[in-house]
């Protein structure tokens, strides 16, 4: 996947994002696209546009200079793009990895999405003792990336699935 540069408003490089992620905040207009690839556009029914290399946002965004992005319930879904860890089918809730009876603690690194059914199954134990391996390991976003989440830049499910496949030449 080709990543997007993501420029603030002032037009200061803030992050990079996936192309998916870049497209989402582009046709959200939180973004407009600064500069394209001079060949791929990606298309559909009722999209043409070029292949995003760097975006601009719409709006100036502060972005707190901590060096580690707050821990949350709803960010912990985002950052996941509301996709169950176990199944890969959409998720409405948070689960702990090692679970918190057993001192998992609320962080980036021991939560992922998860569907209702599985975290229900899942229940007191370790996806070992469940034999419920996880598709991905659970990342901590930088600041930035928790920023851009939370402009809604993970909504990547808001994408059509030809869209998603990435850019058509
Ligand atoms: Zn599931």
């Amino acid at each position: 996947m080709r990543d997007t540069l993501v420029l603030n408003a002032s037009f200061e490089p803030l992050s990079t994002v996936t192309l998916n992620r870049a497209v989402v905040l582009v046709l959200q207009s939180k973004a407009v696209v600064e500069q394209a690839h001079p060949e791929l556009r990606m298309r559909g029914a009722a999209i043409d546009i070029p292949v995003p290399r760097v975006i601009r946002l719409c709006r100036y965004v502060r972005v707190p200079f901590r060096r580690r992005a707050p821990w949350s319930r709803r960010g912990v879904l985002v950052r996941d793009q509301f996709r169950c860890a176990y199944c890969g089918k959409r998720a409405t809730t948070v689960d702990h990895v090692v679970p918190r009876s057993r001192g998992g603690a609320d962080s980036w690194l021991n939560t992922v999405a998860s569907c209702a059914e599985d975290n229900h199954r899942k229940a007191d134990r370790t996806p070992e003792q469940a034999g419920m391996p996880l598709l991905r390991e659970p990342f901590e976003p930088t600041p930035a990336d928790a920023m851009l989440l939370s402009l809604g830049a993970g909504g990547v499910e808001a994408l059509p699935d030809w869209l998603s496949q990435g850019a058509a030449a």
